[in-house]
């Protein structure tokens, strides 16, 4: 068997670690050959002494020598690099065969579309990217012969749901529609009046799954479920009238897909992070995961309710820039990531979040996608105006 080669963005973090998990159980399989972070040095360094990897990458030059010099203490031979450049040249240099996309938001594009070009295989856990700019990226994938495997639970159960073909069409398959489950996040039973009080701790004490404090947030307001109804049309093709939701709170089947004949395929689980990661290492084989089995019995039931687009207005924001299409969706996404770190701050009320997203898209006008530059101009846009309406107390 070949050793695989993987470089980890976002290695840290909740995806990164539990990728690391995975690949440790399987060194006759893969190799590291890259770890990136942002600024938790300490932690990467711990990850570059057990995987020693040939590069790491951090922030800034700062961190950097920080980093380089515990690796030479510890006779590490770790080159350690730092910045954008650097993420974009370890996700596509031509030793690696996989790349883990596992940065989270719009800091995330570069080396996974450097990834795409560089036609690898992608296991994409950061779907802000396919949010921001969904059309360029499946392209730099399709001309460029990458391979992409979704790592999101809902979309990794989807791809094992649907036949290995659907690339020539969901319709042609016999597919009807996909339902992507929703845990429905911590506030799923909160009445309206309680949603204006919660506290980041509140929002970010998932039911279900431990995961970064971004897209904790991002499930409790449940855009979560809205950026991943863009990123289902993207990955499978597939119109938003044809992606339902359904909220199911015990987190066991991680989505269905329903066909012409009646036949409805799931994916169910633990909800453990490990099984997707293992599964888009592997594909098209099957691995050990260190995932515990599921236990039916003790489950005993399964519960099914329609989404409430009221109380959760970001979902419905979700759908509006998908019908919108060119940047509409990038400025989604770059308007929510500003309100939550605003949230997070205790700037910003988490009403405010789905408040602050409307009115950026109600300021910045939307231009066609078509350019990388279209995208990364309408995100810098949503992010100025954004910021500006939040310092001048505009959205409360
Ligand atoms: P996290 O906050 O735990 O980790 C984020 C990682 O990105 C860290 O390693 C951090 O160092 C790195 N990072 C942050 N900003 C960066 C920057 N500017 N430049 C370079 N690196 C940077 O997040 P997470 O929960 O692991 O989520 C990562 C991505 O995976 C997100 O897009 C999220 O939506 C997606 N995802 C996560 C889960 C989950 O269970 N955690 C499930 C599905 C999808
Ligand atoms: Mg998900």
């Amino acid at each position: 068997m070949n050793v695989q080669y993987v470089t980890v963005l976002g290695a840290t973090g909740s995806i990164g670690v539990n990728t690391l998990d995975v690949i440790s159980r399987h060194p006759d399989r893969y190799r590291v050959f890259a770890l990136c972070a942002h600024t938790q040095i300490e932690k990467l360094f711990e990850q570059c002494r057990m995987h020693t990897p040939r590069y790491a990458v951090v922030r800034d030059a700062e961190l950097a020598e920080d980093l380089s010099r515990r690796c030479r203490c510890a006779g590490l031979a770790t080159e350690v690099l730092h910045g954008v450049d650097a993420l974009v040249a370890v996700a596509s240099a031509p030793e690696v065969d996989s790349v883990m996309a596992a940065i989270v938001g719009a800091a995330g594009l570069a080396p996974t579309l450097a990834a795409a070009r560089a036609g690898k295989r992608i296991l994409l856990a950061n779907k802000e990217v396919l949010v921001m700019a969904g059309q360029l990226f499946m392209e730099a994938v399709r001309q460029h012969g990458a391979q992409l495997l979704p790592v999101d639970s809902e979309h990794n159960a989807i791809f094992q749901a649907l036949p290995a073909d659907f690339s020539r069409g969901l319709g042609p398959c016999g597919v009807r529609r996909v339902l992507l489950t929703a845990s429905g996040g911590p506030f799923r039973n909160a009445p309206q009046s309680a949603l204006a009080h919660v506290t980041p701790e509140e929002a970010c004490a998932h039911p279900n799954w431990v995961m970064g404090r971004k897209i904790s947030v991002d499930s409790a307001s449940m855009m979560n479920k809205g950026l991943e109804v863009i990123e289902a049309h993207w990955l499978f093709s597939c119109p938003a009238e044809a992606i339902q939701v359904v909220v199911h709170p015990q987190s066991v089947i991680h989505s269905l897909v329903e066909y012409i004949d009646g036949s409805v395929l799931a994916q169910l689980g633990n909800p453990d992070m490990r099984t997707p990661i293992a599964y888009a290492l592997a594909w098209p084989e099957r691995i050990d995961a260190g995932v515990s089995q599921l236990d039916l019995f003790q489950i005993a039931r399964l519960d099914f309710q329609p989404p409430d687009f009221t109380r959760f207005p970001c979902l419905r924001l979700a759908y509006d820039v998908l019908a919108a299409g060119g940047t509409a969706p990038a400025i989604l996404n770059a308007a929510n990531e500003i309100a939550v770190a605003a949230f997070l701050e205790r700037r910003l009320p988490f009403l405010g979040i789905p408040r602050l997203i409307e009115a950026t898209l109600a300021t910045v006008s939307v231009s066609s996608a078509n350019r990388l530059d279209d995208v990364l101009a309408a995100d810098a846009s949503a992010r100025r105006v954004a910021e500006a309406m939040i310092s001048e107390m505009l959205v409360t």
